[in-house]
């Protein structure tokens, strides 16, 4: 297990993300659209540095079964509870890696006409890209490895971590 990015980086950045975020939505009301489950810790920092009004919601969403190679199959494990139609929508990603499960839930939530539609990602694993995402706010670069920690998991281990660390083989 190795630090990427230690805690110190990981504030600095959401500090950045919410200035960005408070600049952009000035005057609006934003609901906040969570990806369950790796992304509630960088929601949960996002949204005290955040000073215009919002709302949460949060969905699940499942590419991964217990490994740590995509499968490019998506499932909902949890549905969101509020309507989306006409509303300031921004989602907030932990980790964007292929892509194919931000393409899918962009595609599903779109179908739902929000007013407008935005992404917040943490983490950008562009190096395993397969579809073109346009990230509005982006926080940090990180490389193919398998990333833990800040709330990412590995079989539901390490979500705990405060800082960003990736496994090293094996
Ligand atoms: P994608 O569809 O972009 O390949 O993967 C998106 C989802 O896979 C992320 O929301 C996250 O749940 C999971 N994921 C992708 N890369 C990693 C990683 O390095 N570590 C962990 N813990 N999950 C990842």
């Amino acid at each position: 297990m190795k630090v990427l990015y230690d805690n110190k980086q990981i504030a600095q950045t959401v500090s950045r993300l919410a200035d960005e975020v408070n600049k952009d939505y000035a005057g609006k009301k934003i609901l906040l659209v969570g990806v369950l489950k790796g992304a509630f810790v960088f929601m949960a920092d996002l949204i005290r540095k955040l000073d215009i009004p919002t709302e949460i919601e949060f969905i699940g969403l499942s590419s991964y079964e217990y490994g740590q190679q995509s499968k490019g199959k998506v499932k909902i494990t949890k549905a969101l509870e509020c309507g989306v139609e006409g509303r300031d929508v921004l989602v907030v990603e932990d980790i964007i890696d292929t892509g194919l499960t931000t393409e899918y839930l962009l595609d599903e939530l779109r179908q739902m006409k929000p007013k407008t539609l935005k992404l917040c990602c943490l983490l950008d694993k562009s190096i395993k890209r397969q579809v073109d995402i346009k990230i509005d706010y982006k926080g940090l670069e990180v490389p193919g490895e398998f990333i833990v920690g800040y709330g990412l998991d590995y079989a539901e281990k390490y979500r705990h971590l405060p800082d960003v660390c990736y496994l090293e083989d094996g």
